[in-house]
């Protein structure tokens, strides 16, 4: 049933559709479309389903989105960026997963499940379950070191259930203006590759990188902010758009008078009568609770400051006396409206955080709608 919410957030599947069309011609490559935590926020599934056509391969964190995307139908390869724990490995066949990997346990258990004839689920006809080998070239929070890379993977080939499909590192700096680390990492992922014997997918580039070091495109790239038209950095080579926008609805109007506080620990007090307007979303919903006194939402195509503390599931805005403010007019928190605009770069900013957090917090009760 659809029942009308006080709160939501619209997402523009064409916009993602555009974004990755756009990402994929610039980098001439294969696209790795990153679709973990819940595609940022933008829905998992809606987005791979609005994606089919368009990535060569879906990237999720965990075994279970992974899963989770089988069981929606999803019949693109799936990456887990990386190495799952062994015990997963008769899921990951099972549901034909194409897991990163960084130790030979999961690799022996990956062969083992394989050649024991577990449980596969349709799809997986192969004898082998590919892997992609996850070399660490100095981000020093997974993956293979890049010096032991080489011999990592001639023992790998002792599997003979076992597929090298893909071999990548992951970038710690590309979104600084600075590459000169990222360009170190990168050298040492060349050499591995110089000292082995090629690979189909080779991989590197996060949106940071497949914008703006075209260097590091290889064989595929592996963006996920920049699909949902976020820039990580200031570098914009190509033309993104925003595909979320989040709205809400004034829930109630009235004025206060001079010296009465507003919302828990009454911190705001008007200095003057002031008209407030009410608005059912909160940090229950993931709007930041930093940004008391300081974010602002629109409201009749104009910015109103947020005051007094954000609860739960209740703000409180600052409206002007003459401002023709009623229940149910539309709020955007972060979007367009009229002239105006509220970027998610603002919103991250004044939180004190980054786009990703933002858009990841934004609560499951906040209901998507699609377009
Ligand atoms: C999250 C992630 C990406 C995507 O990063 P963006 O900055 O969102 O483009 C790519 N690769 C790995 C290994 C990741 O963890």
């Amino acid at each position: 049933m659809d029942v009308t919410t006080h709160a939501h957030v619209e997402i523009d599947l064409n916009a993602i559709q555009a974004n990755a069309t756009a990402i994929k011609t610039h980098s001439q490559g294969q696209l790795i479309a990153v679709v973990k935590a819940d595609a940022y926020g933008h829905g998992a599934i809606p987005v791979a389903e609005a994606l089919q056509t368009i990535a060569d391969m879906f990237a999720v964190a965990t075994v279970q989105e992974g899963i989770e995307l089988r069981k929606a139908g999803i019949q693109k390869p799936i990456l887990t960026l990386f190495s799952p724990l062994p015990d997963l490995a008769e899921d990951i066949v099972f549901y034909d997963l194409t897991p990163a990997v960084d130790n030979f346990t999961l690799a022996q258990k990956l062969n083992k499940a394989v050649k024991d004839g577990k449980p596969r689920s349709q799809r997986a006809s192969t004898e082998r379950v590919k892997v992609h080998v996850d070399v660490n070239t100095g981000m020093n929070r997974c993956g293979v070191r890049y010096t032991e890379a080489a011999e990592f993977l001639k023992k790998l080939k002792t599997l003979p259930h076992l597929e090298v499909g893909g071999i990548f590192t992951h970038f710690a700096t590309a979104d600084e203006t600075d590459k000169s680390f990222a360009h170190l990492q990168l050298d040492r992922f060349s050499s591995v590759l110089t000292s082995i014997l090629n690979v189909p997918m080779k991989h590197a580039a996060n949106s940071a990188a497949a914008l703006a070091m075209p260097e590091s495109h290889f064989d595929a790239v592996r963006p996920g902010l920049s699909l949902y038209g976020i820039y990580p950095a200031d570098e914009k080579p190509i033309q993104l758009q925003p595909a979320l926008t989040w709205k809400a609805r004034v829930g109630w109007v009235d004025f206060i008078e001079q010296g009465e506080g507003v919302s828990y620990g009454l911190t705001y007090q008007a200095p003057s009568q002031t008209r407030v307007a009410g608005i059912q979303v909160g940090f229950g919903d993931g709007y930041p609770r930093p940004l008391l006194g300081i974010g602002e939402v629109l409201i009749g195509g104009k910015r109103c400051r947020i005051i007094g503390s954000i609860c739960m599931d209740m703000m409180v805005v600052q409206l002007e006396s003459s401002d023709n403010v009623a229940v149910g007019d539309e709020v955007v928190l972060i979007g367009k409206q009229g002239s105006e605009e509220i970027t998610i770069y603002e919103v991250a900013e004044r939180a004190n955080t980054i786009p990703y957090e933002i858009l990841i917090s934004i609560a499951k009760r906040v209901n998507r709608i699609y377009s």
